[in-house]
């Protein structure tokens, strides 16, 4: 479908809300092919005419790609009845791209999630046949040792019998007297609480989790917590 409704484009630029693009059309901010336009429901073809709002011409998308600092307490879900989603956190000039969170990070779980509406590029993060990498950093009751970084390596039997693939155990530091160490993990599949669970196989139990990096991607550690903003032309290609 090459035509759209005017309002409705406009909204997904995000434009605000249909009445408020009503109002911003009706006081002759908008214009088509040069043309100040008054009716906000006529259709326009983004492909090959030009809309202008306050004389900056648009450049109209159909797909957002937001790197959001998921703080500890929401879910990743679009919806949920009891607790507060990601979605939640994003701002409504986003609201009629119907963004999905690009897989799961539990609600205690902080760090980089991407939400998009783009359902194939969330597809190849997510296939296991693609295998990109997932980083984590987690705090743990308990002492990581060589011993687990060899079974990590190998692949550990999970408490439902599945055998994950390797993956890479880094100890950042260990603190004997206290019992706790922290550690980085670099998974290439994503099962249900994979990380907390490859932990408690190894006898110990992940008190904190953060995900600091999809692929090539890091978490930008300028976002606070609940922050996001769009993926960088180049993060995207990074991606891909
Ligand atoms: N592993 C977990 O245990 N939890 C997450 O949220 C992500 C990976």
């Amino acid at each position: 479908k090459a035509t759209q409704r005017l309002d409705k484009l406009l909204a997904h630029s995000g434009f605000g809300t249909r009445s408020e693009i009503k109002a911003l059309v009706k006081k002759g901010a908008v214009q088509v092919n040069g043309k100040v336009v008054k009716d906000s429901g006529i259709q326009v073809n983004p492909e090959n005419e030009e809309v202008s709002v306050h004389g900056e011409v648009l450049r109209f998308r159909e797909h957002v790609y937001l790197m959001l600092h998921k703080p500890a307490g929401v879910v990743s879900a679009t919806e949920d009845n009891r607790d507060r989603t990601v979605l939640d956190l994003i701002g409504k000039e986003y609201a009629h791209f119907e963004l999905f969170p690009v897989g799961r990070l539990d609600k205690d779980t902080e760090g980089l999630l991407l939400l998009t509406n783009d359902g194939k590029l969330a597809h190849q993060l997510l296939s296991p046949k693609k295998h990109v990498p997932k980083t984590y950093y987690a705090k743990v009751e308990g002492i990581m040792d060589g011993e687990d970084q060899r079974a990590f390596q190998k692949g550990v039997e999970l408490d439902d019998g599945y055998v994950t693939l390797p993956a890479e155990l880094v100890i950042l530091s260990a603190d004997l007297e206290e019992n706790r160490s922290e550690i980085r993990l670099i998974l290439h599949e994503g099962k249900f609480h994979q990380v907390k669970r490859m932990v408690a196989a190894a006898g110990k139990k992940v008190t904190y989790l953060k995900r600091t990096a999809m692929g090539m991607l890091p978490l930008d550690e300028s976002l606070p917590k609940g922050g996001y903003r769009e993926l960088t032309t180049e993060e995207l290609e990074g991606l891909r």
